[in-house]
């Protein structure tokens, strides 16, 4: 049924996205629950004309089974967006930001707009989109306002509905509506129709006008109120309006598509202080915490002692202790809250502030409190989010099978019962044993909590509902809610005792006015009133770890880095100046993401486990073998599904150094096309890749003959048709080689460096070669040799003897292995000798420390340095040196594995520019879209150059000095925009300026 209501939608003139296979199938799977729905077809509608389509086709008679669940950024934590029936999801090609009312404050979006997308557009007006929700950067309006998001400062800046104008929507049978508050007589007018929409507005009235008092009742007086039907805000009694956003907003898709939302903005505040208060423990932070919020905060976040270890056992916490008090000698601090005051004028926030100090300096020791730090300016106060954040990152990243999981993170109660109620909590969590840190936005009674539990394991399966059962319980006895924030989903079932046996039918009959079959998301939330099969989902549902426990334990050891994705989607950021993930950026494809990549793989070794196939053993890597199968190019086989978004990764390496858990792509998809090319034939130029460390050294003897062999017309046409490879660099004439000998700087082996006197082995530095800067880009090389003679060292050229990144980013590991294994030795010996190394390359160096841990047969005991790493050692030995005031600013432009690798390289740069006289400012960008090999393949030009308009075009157009130090991105720079050549100032490395300013001084 699913295959004919997708081809008749495909013949129909759909103008989206219709995806059946199984991989575009799995990677809709998941959200950032426990939970695994396989979805029979996921469609990307591309405007609401395909949507109403959709919907309409599949009121035909043969369709009437049919589901329709919608989705977003797929940031879940209860698993709202999963579904077994059609996914539709909006994320893809809703993303207009439509409108937007400067004066007036409002902005109309399209609902697959990514929240921190839609600040984007509205901050240059002074305005923001005040609900705040810690997934901003990949979470959507539309989602937003199906589980109505909130997080920090909800007090103030309120929940999504209270910002909802008007939503505009369709219904089940593809009719569309516009919503908005309404006079309740215009309300009383609509009911009278024969629409859909008619029916909505009668049964609105019927339940929110008539039901007033029992709603009045039932809804707790909370921040946080009872999200689900909103009927409480649905009919406002004072104003006499009736607005069906309100039933919208929280329905979780159950109700209908909300295409397009205007929106309420707020000012941006332009002052923010921030008052860190340290208390004895846990519990005097969360007893004063009501008080604080009396004393007008505009938010008030706690963490708890296990939450605060972390962050001291962490390197970030030499930044923040300078903000937090510790309290006298002997005095532990296990608490903290961080109070924050905002206002869009420095007078107001004084005035709000000056009652709180006065306080804290008369407190001596009340309340717990061991002492208080104030900070005012923006980077220390980003300096204190980014600790609690990225403690909490630190939670989520434990040891051990256990891993924090979500499904009852999101408790709210009264703010005033949140000391009592955590006690209870913490015991009940205590008495199994478990372990979890603590967290939370204290001033709406929100505490988020991850329990560890091994979702493979099935009793600790069972403990998930017995705690669950368990917390619905305590919530309920302290008068709050089991969902303070992040909506129901599988935990619909406990929707009935929150609501009680009047109102939750009440949202039945609202269910069956919107979608009397059950159609929409079915399950979540309330079924239609009167149905007879309908029912509720489960907390017991399909989990994650039922697939994943059919995979043998050492198959996922050896893909660790798979099967740790816990799916929070922080690798789906819409961000195009982050490196976080250029395939799922440039394609707006999740199969392509870190996430989906990982998806795919774990179910790829699922497979495989199913008929017997270890994966954790490496296979024979063999030679070209022109027998071997080649890959058929339509054929439905999921080891191509999983090959294809393999093929598409860039080898950047942002996931394994930015995903929370270090999801490490790169490692498992070399281990993957080692397995693929034990079965189907490789392409020619992986080899051609293979070997170019043995041939390039060879060419670059005879550089001009070599590049006239390989850029002439007809070798350039046979590159691009044979194998595939389009502007390919030339190499460098005169060669490195010459240019050293020109210098008469010494070149060595090993062995020679070791018959260096005691004196020589003072004064060198070694220099260890990369295959792409020393034969394509000798220059930078040279530079670097000029500023370590500058500074008074001698430059040693080592032997080239090879790195292996190209055999590992294409999967020919046994190679790859051998070779790493042979540089280590040799590098091993140079360590031995304590003779400072330095790479050009960040890829190739960062290789070195990373793969090379895991393939290296030795110990990896050198350490070569970034050249930033070891100038910044160096700055005593600068000359003293005056700015030249003819010479413009520098613009810094980092290789994206660098930046995510060493995130300290710009500030190293910086500090070394100051040194030398020169201003340098970083560029915040993603990948460039070349990333080693993968720019040169004819196949990806079209993605590669569409990275490159989407973070580095502009700001490379706009630098007067761009100091670039990617080889890659060099190349890139050269090929997409070869009109910066004409600039005064080249792009180049930045240790070519250095080299240059050194030489001048
Ligand atoms: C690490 C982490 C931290 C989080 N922190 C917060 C937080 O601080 N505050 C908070 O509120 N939440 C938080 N969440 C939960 C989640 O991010 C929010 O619920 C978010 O609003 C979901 O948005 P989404 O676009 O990912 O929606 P999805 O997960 O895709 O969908 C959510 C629900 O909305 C429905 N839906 C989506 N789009 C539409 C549409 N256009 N029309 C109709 N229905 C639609 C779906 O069917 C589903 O029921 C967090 C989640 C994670 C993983
Ligand atoms: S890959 Fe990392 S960032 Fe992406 S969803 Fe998985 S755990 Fe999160
Ligand atoms: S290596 Fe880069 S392109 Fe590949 S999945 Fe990771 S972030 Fe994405």
């Amino acid at each position: 049924m699913y295959r004919r209501y997708s081809y008749a939608l495909s013949v129909a003139g759909f103008a989206g996205d219709i995806e059946d296979c199984y991989a575009g199938r799995l990677i809709a799977a998941t959200d950032n629950s426990v939970y695994q729905q396989l979805p029979q077809l996921v469609i990307y509608p591309r405007h609401s004309a395909d949507l109403q389509l959709a919907l309409q086709l599949g009121q035909e008679q043969e369709y009437q089974e049919l589901t329709f669940s919608p989705r977003g950024g797929g940031t879940g934590t209860n698993g709202q967006s999963l579904s077994q029936g059609i996914i539709v999801d909006l994320s893809r090609y809703f993303r207009q930001v439509l409108e937007i009312a400067p004066e007036e404050g409002w902005v109309r979006c399209q609902t697959g707009v990514v929240k921190d997308a839609l600040n984007d557009a509205v901050r240059p007006d002074g305005w923001f989109f005040a609900p705040d929700l810690s997934t901003s950067n990949r979470a959507t309006i539309g989602g937003m306002i199906n589980t109505d998001a909130s997080g920090q400062g909800s007090l103030v800046y309120g929940k999504t509905s209270d910002h909802i104008l008007a939503l505009q929507a369709v219904l089940i049978n593809g009719e569309m509506i516009e919503t908005g508050p309404m006079p309740l007589a215009e309300a009383e007018q609509k009911a009278r129709g024969e629409s859909l929409e008619a029916a909505l507005y009668r049964q609105a009235l019927a339940t929110c006008v008539t039901h007033r008092q029992a709603i009045e009742a039932k809804f707790p007086p909370l921040n946080r109120f009872l999200t689900g039907y909103d009927l409480k805000h649905c009919y406002d009694p004072v104003l006499e309006t009736l607005d069906l956003s309100r039933l919208l907003a929280g329905s979780e898709g159950t109700l209908a598509f909300i295409t397009e939302a205007k929106l309420n903005l707020t000012e941006i505040p332009r002052h923010k202080v921030l008052v860190n208060i340290s208390y004895r423990d846990f519990d005097a932070a969360l007893r004063h915490a009501p008080v604080l919020v009396k004393a007008q905060a505009t938010s008030v976040e706690t963490i708890d002692s296990t939450v605060l270890d972390l962050a001291r056992n962490d390197i970030i916490w030499h930044q923040v202790r300078e903000h937090l008090s510790e309290g006298q000698a002997g005095q532990p601090m296990d608490g903290i809250n961080m109070v924050e005051y905002t206002a869009v004028d420095a007078d107001t926030l004084e005035a709000k502030l000056a009652p709180l100090l006065a306080e804290l300096e008369a407190a001596d020791g009340a309340h717990g409190v061991v002492g208080y730090k104030v900070c005012r300016d923006a980077t220390s106060i980003q300096t204190i989010y980014a600790m609690r954040k990225k403690s909490v990152g630190l939670l989520g990243a434990v040891k051990g099978e256990r891993k924090p999981i979500a499904f009852a993170e999101d408790t709210a109660v009264p703010p005033e019962a949140l000391a009592d109620f955590i006690v209870e909590f913490r015991q009940l969590l205590d008495q199994h044993h478990l372990k979890y840190g603590m967290f939370g936005h204290v001033d709406a009674g929100v505490l988020h909590v991850r329990p560890a539990l091994d979702m493979k394991d099935e009793a600790d399966e069972q403990l998930l509902r017995t705690i669950s059962d368990q917390v619905a319980a305590l919530t309920a006895k302290y008068g709050g809610l089991m969902w303070g924030e992040h909506g129901k989903g599988y935990r619909s079932e406990y929707a009935p005792t929150f609501f009680g046996a009047e109102l939750y039918t009440e949202l039945q009959k609202i269910k069956a006015a919107f979608d009397p079959e059950n159609r929409l998301n079915p399950g979540k939330l309330a079924t239609p009133y009167g149905h007879p099969n309908a029912t509720l989902v489960s907390v017991d549902a399909r989990k994650r770890g039922y697939f994943d426990r059919q995979i043998p334990v050492q198959v996922r050891e050896h893909y660790a880095e798979a099967m740790n994705c816990n799916g929070n989607g922080l690798c789906f950021n819409y961000d195009t100046a982050s490196p976080m993930c250029p395939s799922y950026k440039a394609t707006g494809d999740r199969r392509f993401s870190p996430k989906g990549r990982a998806t795919l793989i774990r179910e790829w070794l699922r497979l495989n486990s199913d008929v017997g196939l270890d994966v954790s053993q490496a296979p024979k890597e063999g030679r070209f073998n022109p027998f071997m199968e080649v890959r058929q190019r339509h054929s439905r086989d999921f080891n191509h599904q999983v090959k294809d978004s393999m093929d598409a990764c860039l080898a950047c390496k942002a996931c394994a150094n930015q995903c929370p858990v270090k999801v490490d792509v790169p490692s498992f998809r070399a281990k993957f096309l080692q397995w693929y090319y034990s079965l189907y034939r490789r392409p020619q130029r992986d080899y051609l890749v293979a070997n170019v460390e043995q041939l390039t050294p060879l060419m670059a003897r005879f550089p001009r003959v070599s590049n006239a062999l390989t850029h002439n017309p007809i070798s350039q046409w046979l590159m691009a048709k044979g194998l595939g490879y389009v502007d390919t660099p030339k190499l460098s004439v005169p060669s490195l080689q010459q240019r050293w000998q020109q210098r008469q700087w010494p070149q060595v082996t090993v062995a020679e460096l070791q018959q260096l006197s005691a004196a020589a082995r003072e004064k060198a530095v070694v220099i260890v070669q990369d295959p792409f800067t020393s034969f394509y880009q000798a220059d930078v090389v040279e530079a670097l040799g000029q500023v370590i003679s500058q500074l008074g060292f001698q430059p040693y050229l080592l032997q080239f003897i090879g790195n292996g990144k190209a055999l590992h980013v294409k999967g020919f590991l046994a190679r790859f292995r051998k070779l790493a294994t042979q540089v280590t030795a040799r590098l091993n010996q140079v360590a031995a000798l304590e003779l400072p190394m330095v790479g050009v390359d960040a890829a190739t160096v960062l290789c070195m420390r990373d793969e090379y841990k895991d393939f290296s047969d030795l110990p990896v005991q050198f350490n070569v340095a970034l050249p930033q790493e070891w100038l910044a050692t160096q700055l005593q030995h600068f000359p003293e040196m005056q700015g030249s005031g003819e010479m413009p600013a520098s613009d810094l432009f980092l290789h994206c594995t660098e930046q995510t690798a060493v995130p300290t390289s710009a500030k190293l740069w910086q500090q070394i520019f100051d040194r030398a006289a020169i201003a340098v400012k970083p560029v915040a960008t993603g990948c460039c879209g070349m990333a080693g090999t993968y720019g040169h393949e004819r196949e990806h030009l079209a993605t590669s150059t569409k990275l490159y308009a989407m973070s580095w075009q502009q700001p490379m157009q706009a630098s007067a000095q761009p100091l670039v130090t990617g080889f890659s991105c060099r190349c890139q720079v050269k090929r997409l925009q070869p009109q910066q050549k004409e600039k005064p100032q080249q792009v180049q490395h930045p240790l070519q300026l250095l080299a240059k300013q050194l030489t001048s001084a």
